[in-house]
C-alpha cells in the first residue's frame, strides 16, 4: 500500500480529491467531512480508492456517502449565513434599484455559462467611496458599496464592479513568490471582455 497524505480543507465545496503522484496517495476532503462517523468515512475510502483504481463502487457505500454530503452540505449553507450575519453585519442582497442577485445571475449566464457558484451577495452598511467592492473570501462574500444603488448609477457601471469581483471567485489569489498576485494576467484579460469596461471606469473615477 503506498503512503497515504490526507488533508481537510476549509470552504472547498464537499467534492473530494484523490490523486496518485510519485507513488504516494493525497487525499483532499472538505472540512466538513472531519468530525464524520466513522462508517461514512470508511464509505468515503472505499469509494477514492475505487476511483482511483478504477474499480466499481459499492452501492450501500455510495449511498452512505452522499446520505452524509448532503445533510453537512445544509449545516454548511447554515454556518455560513449565521456566520454572515454575526460577526459580519450583513445587509442582504436587496437594494432600493438592484437586486445583486439578479444582477449576478444575469453576469453568471453572459460571461460564465452560469457555472459559478454564487456567493453571499451583499450592499455595503455605508455609501462608502473608498471601498466600492470586494470579494471576501473567508466568509464567501462579495460586498458592493451602496453608493451604486441608485438611479443615476448605471447598470453597466454595478455590472462592471461585481463583473470584476466574480473574477476573483473564479480566479484565486496566486503566490509568485512571497508576492500575492491578486490579478494575474489571466484576470485582466477576462476583465477586458467587458463591453463597456472604459465608460464604468469613468463613471467610477467620477464617484
Ligand atoms: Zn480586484
Amino acid at each position: 500500500m503506498p503512503p497515504i497524505t490526507v488533508r481537510f480543507r476549509r470552504f472547498t465545496s464537499l467534492n473530494t480529491t484523490i490523486r496518485l503522484r510519485e507513488s504516494q496517495i493525497f487525499v483532499s476532503l472538505s472540512d466538513l467531512l472531519e468530525g464524520a462517523p466513522e462508517a461514512v468515512i470508511h464509505a468515503i475510502a472505499h469509494i477514492l480508492l475505487a476511483k482511483l483504481y478504477k474499480k466499481p463502487i459499492d452501492a450501500a457505500e455510495n449511498l452512505r456517502y452522499k446520505r452524509f454530503a448532503s445533510s453537512a452540505a445544509v449545516t454548511r449553507q447554515t454556518e455560513l449565513i449565521r456566520h454572515a450575519r454575526g460577526s459580519k453585519r450583513y445587509f442582504g442582497p436587496e437594494g432600493r434599484f438592484y437586486h445583486l442577485e439578479e444582477v449576478f445571475d444575469s453576469l453568471n449566464l453572459r460571461f460564465f455559462g452560469g457555472l459559478l457558484g454564487r456567493p453571499e451577495l451583499t450592499w455595503s452598511e455605508h455609501h462608502a467611496k473608498r471601498s466600492l467592492g470586494h470579494y471576501d473570501a473567508a466568509h464567501n462574500t462579495i460586498v458592493v458599496s451602496r453608493v451604486f444603488d441608485r438611479p443615476s448609477s448605471p447598470r453597466y457601471a454595478i455590472e462592471y464592479l461585481l463583473y470584476h469581483e466574480m473574477l476573483h471567485l473564479k480566479h484565486p489569489v496566486k503566490m509568485r513568490g512571497v508576492r500575492r498576485c491578486v490579478h494575474s494576467r489571466e484576470f485582466k484579460a477576462e476583465e477586458a471582455l467587458f463591453p463597456r469596461m472604459a465608460e464604468a471606469l469613468a463613471f467610477i473615477k467620477r464617484l
